[in-house]
């Protein structure tokens, strides 16, 4: 901090911390200190430019990239949300980017070259896939796509010029898990790296790096922020590769996090953890509902021991199977299941009928019709994205009110 605090007696907020503090007390306490104001809510530092003392500590500033200039180099609203982020993940250093999406781009910008190999799972986000799979191979990077849930098919789509894993775990709207230690291990003996899209579990959760995984990726526009807001990402990993690798991307690139979105997330992740254990367990109770309904045919959530994974998620993910869930209606055919899908998702009156997940409000959803209606059928198929999918990602409503709204769809097929 600046010599002004100082002579204000103002308190470095991270300086002063105690060693040691837990994930709950850093997702509160985190970032750079406060100004010479002493706020005790963060401040919202919404400037493009920062006025220097004099020419020679701006020339210094401008070669070294320290301190602050210019807002697509740097900007203490977002400087602070990657100091908490990275905290919480447990990782040396964060960087926040626009959306999830521009998180990924600056993940293959930063690592990629062209002849350069990725492999990647099947059951990502749908905008992933297009990412590697189509923008990337624009510029020479191939990406093969593999079992979500078979190690051995990514052992046999490495080559020698692979150079990243990408995986995403549990995945939407399937809720399949991938072992993230065996795929680290897997990266690491052919000298490639391990990125994990953490979006749905959140460090509070799951904590990619501590299984082995080199790079986490966020999209804050979920969970992070939690309350359907903002739009955010990030990446989490190694001092080195963050500042040596990502930062000279993003500040050439310019994907950068607005500082009003940052400081909406900032403030979003004193509450996550709260939140996120909330919500799951309103998803248990009402996967644990749901799979005793007659008029559903199957259930895929993570925390129920029906699920294929339900031991690996439980290990990998504290136990919790997180706040998104979907489920099977019963019906005859592919038509009539996708009429009786629509019935349920019509006869809410409570819940959202949105495409979005990670909201304090629930969302329910038609994947088949909606994130993946520009598939073809076969696709879709191959996808296990049914007529009579219907996906759920569980806000903070009272559980009952949840299940009463689903029951006036279910209970009328
Ligand atoms: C939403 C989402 C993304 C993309 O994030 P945006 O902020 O929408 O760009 C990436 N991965 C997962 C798992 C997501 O749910």
């Amino acid at each position: 901090m600046n010599a002004a605090a100082d002579r204000d007696g103002a308190r470095e907020a991270p300086a002063s911390l105690p060693e040691g503090l837990r994930p709950e007390t850093l997702a509160v306490r985190m970032g750079l200190p406060a100004s010479r104001h002493g706020e005790n809510s963060e401040a919202l530092f919404l400037s493009s430019a920062f006025v220097q003392p004099d020419a020679e500590t701006a020339a210094r500033r401008f070669a070294q990239m320290e301190d602050f200039t210019y807002s697509r180099t740097a900007n203490p609203s977002v400087r602070s949300l990657e100091m908490r982020l990275a905290a919480m993940e447990g990782a040396q250093a964060a960087i926040a980017t626009a959306t999830g999406m521009s998180a990924i781009l600056l993940l293959g910008m930063g690592l990629l070259r062209a002849g350069d190999h990725v492999v990647c799972s099947r059951s990502v986000f749908g905008s992933t896939i297009g990412l590697f799979g189509k923008e990337f191979a624009k510029f020479g990077v191939r990406t093969d796509f593999v079992s979500q849930t078979d190690v051995g098919e990514w052992r046999g789509a490495m080559r020698p010029e692979t150079r990243l894993l990408f995986a995403e775990t549990p995945t939407n709207p399937l809720t399949e898990v991938c072992d993230i230690r065996a795929l680290a291990d897997l990266a690491h003996g052919a000298g490639a790296l391990l990125a994990v899209d953490n979006t749905f579990c959140t460090p509070v959760l799951q904590r990619p790096l501590e299984l082995g995984a080199d790079l986490v990726m966020h999209a804050g526009t979920k969970f992070l922020d939690g309350q359907g807001r903002v739009m955010a990402g990030a990446l989490c990993g190694s001092a080195r590769l963050i500042r040596e690798v990502f930062w000279p991307v993003l500040r050439t690139a310019g994907m950068v996090l607005s500082p009003f979105n940052a400081w909406v997330v900032l403030k979003a992740l004193e509450t996550l953890s709260l939140r996120m254990r909330a919500q799951s367990e309103n998803t248990l109770a009402v996967a644990r509902w749901l799979e005793r309904h007659p008029a559903v045919e199957r259930v895929f959530y993570p925390g129920l021991p029906s699920h294929p994974q339900h031991d690996l998620a439980m290990a990998q993910q504290s136990g919790v199977g997180g706040a998104v869930l979907s489920f099977i209606v019963r019906a005859a055919d592919a038509q009539a299941a996708r009429h009786a899908a629509f019935h349920v998702v019509d006869r809410t009156r409570v819940l959202s009928i949105a495409a979005n997940l990670g909201d304090t409000k629930t969302i329910i959803t038609h994947p088949a019709t909606t994130s993946h209606g520009r598939l073809t059928e076969e696709q879709r198929q191959a996808a296990g994205i049914t007529q009579g999918l219907i996906r759920l990602a569980v806000g903070l409503e009272h559980v009952d009110d949840i299940t009463d709204d689903l029951q006036r769809g279910l209970g009328t097929l």
